[in-house]
């Protein structure tokens, strides 16, 4: 029989991981052709979620956890579950159950279908601000356009992977991951299937405006050198018309002397090409923290605790 891993990465989830597996253990009752696994990453948790992982542990021969030193973040998380799994497929899914565990058998079968990997995309997002539904299709859209992997507008990190799949991304190293462009690049087929989001029951959304900020920073520099790009050719048109304003200025002056007023233009360049500079430098700085990043090659993770070596 084929066995199935389920990673899921968790913090601070001690109230809805006991209905995470009771939810998710019921859909797998349903599907007896496989055997599954839970492979749980408690992400630095500050709550009682290892203790409730120890007890779901010690209460179902099928769960493995891993809990780090500290919390390391999602990325990490999920290359944790990835790197121990050793299942024939894995599914990846949110501990919150915004990842409805009804999709398993949905997501079977694509897989069964011949494809590599079998990826979800979120049909409506109910119990999401308008704000956080625009900055999303912004990101998404932009992402697509300037960099070579290409998703979905909607598209989360709930999939089912084959095991080819899986060993592809693990092997990619990089220190600052993000997944939703390493699942595109590595490239494989992936079937894309639509679902309905539903609204977190229980705890809340670990993700503050910031932090989604960064992470689609994350996304467009992990995966595209279209700034630095943009930058030069901004400079090129800036150039280019500086010149011909030099040139204009130049022949202004001779035919009619000098034109003592100049202070707003002055100014405006001044100010002007200062922003410009110095928007650029930070561009490049942000291309050159993540080279400073990955050059001091610290591990992805910490673990702490396991409970792989006891089974
Ligand atoms: N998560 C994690 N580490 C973090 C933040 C989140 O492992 O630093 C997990 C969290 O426990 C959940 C999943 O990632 O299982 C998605 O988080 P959340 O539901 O807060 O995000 P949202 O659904 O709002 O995008
Ligand atoms: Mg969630």
């Amino acid at each position: 029989m084929k066995l199935i891993d389920i990673v899921v990465p968790c913090y601070n989830e001690e109230e809805v991981l006991p209905l995470f597996i009771e939810e998710t253990n019921r859909v797998i009752s349903t599907i007896d052709s496989y055997r599954f696994r839970y492979i749980f990453v408690n992400d630095g948790s500050k709550d009682k979620t290892l203790m409730v992982l120890r007890t779901l542990a010690s209460r179902y021969p099928n769960v493995r956890y891993i809990s780090f030193s500290r919390n390391f973040g999602k990325e990490a998380a999920m290359y944790a579950g990835l790197e121990h799994s050793t299942g024939d497929y894995v599914i990846i899914m949110d501990a919150d159950l915004q990842h409805p565990p009804k999709m398993f058998p949905k997501m079977i079968e694509g897989i069964e279908e011949g494809y590599d990997c079998c990826a979800l995309f979120r049909a409506k997002q109910k119990g999401e601000s308008k704000i956080r539904q625009l900055v999303s299709k912004i990101f998404f859209s932009f992402q697509n356009k300037i960099s070579d992997v290409k998703m979905p507008d909607g598209a989360v990190d709930y999939r089912i992977m084959s095991r080819q799949m899986v060993d592809s991304i693990v092997s990619l190293c990089e220190k600052q991951r993000f997944s939703k462009g390493l699942f595109c690049w590595v490239g494989y087929n992936t079937k894309w299937i639509e679902y309905q989001n539903v609204e977190r029951t229980v705890g809340t959304t670990k993700w503050s405006i910031w932090g989604l900020f960064k992470y689609a920073l994350d996304g467009i520099t992990s995966f595209s050198v279209a700034p630095l790009r943009l930058i030069a050719v901004l400079g090129f048109i800036i150039s280019t018309l500086s010149l011909i304003w030099i040139i204009i200025t130049l022949i202004q002056t001779l035919i009619m002397g000098i034109a003592v007023p100049g202070y707003v233009t002055t100014l405006c360049a001044v100010l002007f090409l200062g922003g410009i500079v110095e928007m650029s430098v930070g561009i490049i700085g942000e291309y050159i923290g993540r080279i400073y990043i990955e050059a001091k090659d610290r591990p992805i993770y910490i673990a702490k605790e396991t409970n792989f070596e006891d089974k």
